[in-house]
């Protein structure tokens, strides 16, 4: 099962942002190098004790009228009920108990989902505790005292977020059918893509067992086996506010694709690929997923014998962190090598869960050591002693050197590409380790 999410719901003001942030300075890491991820953060990868879960801020934009706050915090919970595992729902003891959280924690209720309830600002225990317990009214369980700007409390609260993870979350999946999310901009042709697969073979619609959120997946037929395809349906709803359907469609791919084995990552061909697609596709990266960059729309554009390598060209371009994935040119509309997609499917999940044995690995690196000497530092040469993989899902490898503030990130890149060349792994990252050995 996958990595579990956390949303976090609440009034404007009573620190979302700041738990969020404080949060992730101490507990949280970042990839750095994909677009988009640190500028805005709308979710991150948290840890605590021995557990990992992913956590979404669902509130944006600041609403400026009474009204609009309880619509908006409307719409937060309703994404935080169909996207989360657990809700962590944020009220503020100065502000005191409003109106609105109890309407929104009646929703929250009726959901059934695993709720959190929190009560920040509680800068001293002592003097605020009295406050705190007119949040009992609220009949959604004890509030946890915390004060984000402080950072009190927050110990006991992960305590009581964790403790409600649905049994083996985050642990391998049973059910071994491949799960595809298919991501993208709107209108790129998500849902044609999907429509045309169905349309074709043979359609089993079920609810996936084991998962705790409402998201009916698809299962599709092909030759005898059976592909999961994860419901992006949530996407297509409507926003007035341009600024808070993409906050939304953020939080929609980021759980679609925590849950998926593969990404097809949907490019309009009549459009070509932006920096918006980067952004969406850094999510996908971020997580060491199969990627699959599928160029739709293939009919729609004037092409000679060129084109397909000049939009290869620009794709490379604009998604340079993921040299690795798969590029396909599709038509939804005339069903074009939509077929072919599940050869590439399967060699994509066949090469996120491929293990290379350590003696052979060891073999690549002492030739790739004798052709391009490591590189070294004042005087002190880079040794690399021995590598091994400790993990598929992405692909993941320790090596073990004499100093680690030698080994360059172009040295690293040298040794993955030996190994591509030896073992392909396409359509998937790799990640890799270093670590010192005196
Ligand atoms: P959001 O709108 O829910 O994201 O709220 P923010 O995180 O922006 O916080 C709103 C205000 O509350 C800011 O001025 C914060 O500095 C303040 N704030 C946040 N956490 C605490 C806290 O634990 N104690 C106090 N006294 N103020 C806090
Ligand atoms: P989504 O928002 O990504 O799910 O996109 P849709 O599947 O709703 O498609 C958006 C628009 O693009 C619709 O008008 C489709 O008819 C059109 N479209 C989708 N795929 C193709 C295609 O392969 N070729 C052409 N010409 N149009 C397409």
């Amino acid at each position: 099962m996958s990595k579990p999410v956390v949303a976090i719901v609440g009034r404007p003001n009573v620190g979302k942002s700041t738990l969020f942030n404080v949060l992730a300075g101490e507990m949280i890491s970042i990839v750095k190098d994909t677009p988009g991820v640190t500028r805005d953060r709308i979710y991150a990868d948290v840890s605590w004790l021995d557990k990992e879960f992913t956590m979404i801020d669902t509130g944006g934009i600041e609403p400026d009228s009474r009204d609009v706050i309880l619509s908006q915090m409307r719409e937060q919970a309703q994404i935080a009920i169909d996207t989360a595992d657990v809700i962590v729902f944020i009220t503020d003891v100065k502000q005191g108990l409003q109106d609105s959280d109890s309407k929104v924690a009646d929703m929250l209720r009726r959901s059934g989902k695993p709720i959190v309830l929190v009560v920040n600002k509680v800068d001293n225990f002592d003097k605020y505790m009295a406050d705190v317990y007119e949040f009992y009214n609220l009949g959604i369980g004890d509030p946890i005292p915390i004060s984000a700007a402080s950072r009190l409390g927050l110990g006991d609260m992960l305590d009581v977020v964790i403790s409600h993870f649905p049994e083996g979350a985050g642990e391998e999946e049973e059910d071994e059918r491949p799960r595809i999310a298919i991501v993208g901009k709107p209108n790129v042709g998500k849902s044609s893509i999907i429509n045309k697969l169905l349309g074709e073979n043979r359609v089993i619609v079920s609810n996936i067992a084991g998962t705790t959120r409402d998201a009916i997946d698809t299962a599709i037929k092909h030759n005898d086996k059976e592909y999961v395809f994860i419901d992006t349906a949530g996407l297509r709803r409507k926003n007035k506010i341009k600024e808070e359907l993409e906050r939304y469609s953020i939080i929609r791919t980021v759980t679609a694709v925590e849950r998926a084995d593969v990404v097809l990552m949907v490019i309009d061909a009549t459009e070509g690929v932006t920096e918006q697609d980067a952004k969406i596709a850094g999510i996908a990266h971020e997580r060491g997923k199969g990627v699959i960059i599928v160029v739709n729309k293939w009919d729609a554009i004037e092409k000679n014998d060129k084109t397909m390598r000049e939009y290869e060209n620009k794709i490379r371009q604009v998604l340079s962190y993921m040299p690795y994935a798969e590029i396909m040119y599709v038509s939804a509309m005339t069903g074009q090598r939509l077929n072919k997609l599940y050869d590439m499917i399967d060699m994509v999940i066949e090469n996120q869960t491929l293990r290379v044995a350590t003696g052979v690995l060891n073999e690549i690196m002492t030739e790739a050591v004798a052709m391009q000497q490591p590189p070294s530092d004042k005087g002190k040469r880079l040794k690399l002693y021995y590598i091994t993989q400790v993990a598929v899902k992405p692909p993941s490898f320790v090596i073990f050197v004499n100093d680690k503030q030698l080994m360059h990130f172009s040295y690293t890149r040298y040794l993955e590409n030996k190994i591509r060349e030896a073992f392909g792994f396409r359509g998937t990252s790799l990640k890799f380790f270093i670590r010192e050995r005196k």
